[in-house]
């Protein structure tokens, strides 16, 4: 069995938790910095990144977030999520965890258009991919290393640098879940790695 956390401090947790639905895999809402031990993937949920920051440091997870991701276990951040992963957020002196070599704008959309839904075309996902944006925000830059997975308009929306997956928008308030399944199967590839090391 496949165990996959859904970082459960603050934001959408359910919807996760049913989007990553599969036979082999079980889904642990992570309440407890412990409960990082049993598991293989962790998703960062959509919410809001200086409340969820202010929670990690609270409840002791900092560390062993950074310790989880440099292990090689994958995590997949949407949204707030997202911009807890990337190493810089314009406009703020740091990022949060660092974990992807890009650099994110928070609420890149504006007033205007605070919420809104589009298809969109996703590299190894599908061509038909509904995103719902919600105070989204945008990836302006990335370094080499970092593989752009979809655009919007031009700007970057989904990245992914290796076990790291990175998403502006949110699949999990659809009832499509090729998005997490493709998370899966990134979990699914890295104990499989790790079995033949
Ligand atoms: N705007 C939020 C932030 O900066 C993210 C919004 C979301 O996760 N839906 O954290």
């Amino acid at each position: 069995m496949i165990k996959i956390g859904v970082l459960a401090l603050q934001g959408a947790v359910r919807e996760h938790v049913k989007c990553l639905a599969a036979p082999d895999v079980e889904t642990v809402i992570i309440k407890k910095v412990e409960q990082l031990e049993n598991i293989d993937g962790l998703v960062f949920p959509g919410g809001e990144s200086t409340t969820m920051r202010r929670l990690i440091d609270e409840y002791g997870f900092f560390e062993a977030l950074k310790e989880f991701g440099a292990k090689g276990k994958p995590i997949f951040g949407t949204c707030a999520g997202l911009i807890l992963m990337s190493k810089h957020i314009v406009g703020q002196p740091e990022g949060h965890l660092g974990f992807m070599d890009m650099t994110v704008q928070r609420n890149a959309f504006g007033r205007q258009r605070e919420s809104f839904e589009t298809d969109l075309i996703v590299t190894g996902i599908g061509d038909d991919v509904r995103a719902v944006f919600i105070r989204a925000p945008l990836i302006v830059d990335v370094d080499e290393n970092v593989e752009i997975l979809s655009k919007f308009n031009e700007e970057i929306v989904v990245a992914r640098q290796g076990h790291y997956l990175a998403c502006s928008f949110h699949p999990e308030l659809t009832d499509d879940h090729r998005f997490h399944q493709y998370f899966v199967d990134i979990v699914r590839e890295s104990i499989n790695t790790k079995v033949q090391a």
